[in-house]
C-alpha cells in the first residue's frame, strides 16, 4: 500500500496535501529515507543532501516571529518533511514510528499512555495484519 506510487492514487493524495506534482520524486525519496531513520536502520545525516539547497528565514512581526522556507519547489515537500520529522524528534521522542505492516509506507504517531500503537491505521493496517496472522495459524493446523 503505497499511495505515492500508484499513478492513479498520487494525484489525490498531493492535492489534498497542498503538494504540487514537480514535489513528488523528492517526497517519495524523503520519505525512503525517513523510513530507514525511523527504524533505526540509517543515521540522520543520510538526510542531509535533502537540506543543502534549504534554508529557514526569519521575519520578526508584531505578534513574534515568522519562518518561511527558501527552497527550490521541488524539494519544497521533501525539506518539509524532514523539518516536521525533526519537530517530532524533538517535541514527541519516541512517539513517530512506520507501521508494523510493512508493505505500508505510512508513519504514525503514538499518543497513547503506554506507546504501543503499531499501525498508521487500525481500520486497515492492523485488521489487515489480524486477518493475516489468523489466516496463517489456521492455515498449518491440521
Ligand atoms: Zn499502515
Amino acid at each position: 500500500m503505497d499511495v505515492l506510487a500508484d499513478p492513479a492514487q498520487a494525484p489525490t493524495w498531493l492535492h489534498e496535501h497542498g503538494v504540487s506534482e514537480v514535489e513528488l520524486d523528492a517526497l517519495v525519496a524523503a520519505r525512503d529515507l525517513l523510513q530507514a531513520v525511523v527504524r533505526g536502520t540509517a543515521a540522520a545525516d543520510t538526510l542531509g543532501p535533502l537540506l543543502r539547497k534549504a534554508a529557514l528565514r526569519a521575519t520578526a512581526t508584531t505578534a513574534g516571529l515568522s519562518w518561511d522556507l527558501d527552497v527550490e519547489d521541488a524539494e519544497r515537500g521533501a525539506v518539509r518533511v524532514v523539518l516536521a520529522w525533526d519537530a517530532l524528534r524533538i517535541n514527541s521522542p519516541g512517539r513517530l514510528r512506520t507501521c508494523a505492516n510493512h508493505e505500508c509506507r505510512r508513519f504514525l504517531i503514538d499518543r497513547s499512555k503506554p506507546n504501543t500503537a503499531r499501525w498508521c491505521s487500525m481500520a486497515t493496517c492492523g485488521n489487515r495484519m489480524k486477518a493475516r496472522r489468523h489466516y496463517e495459524r489456521t492455515k498449518t493446523t491440521p
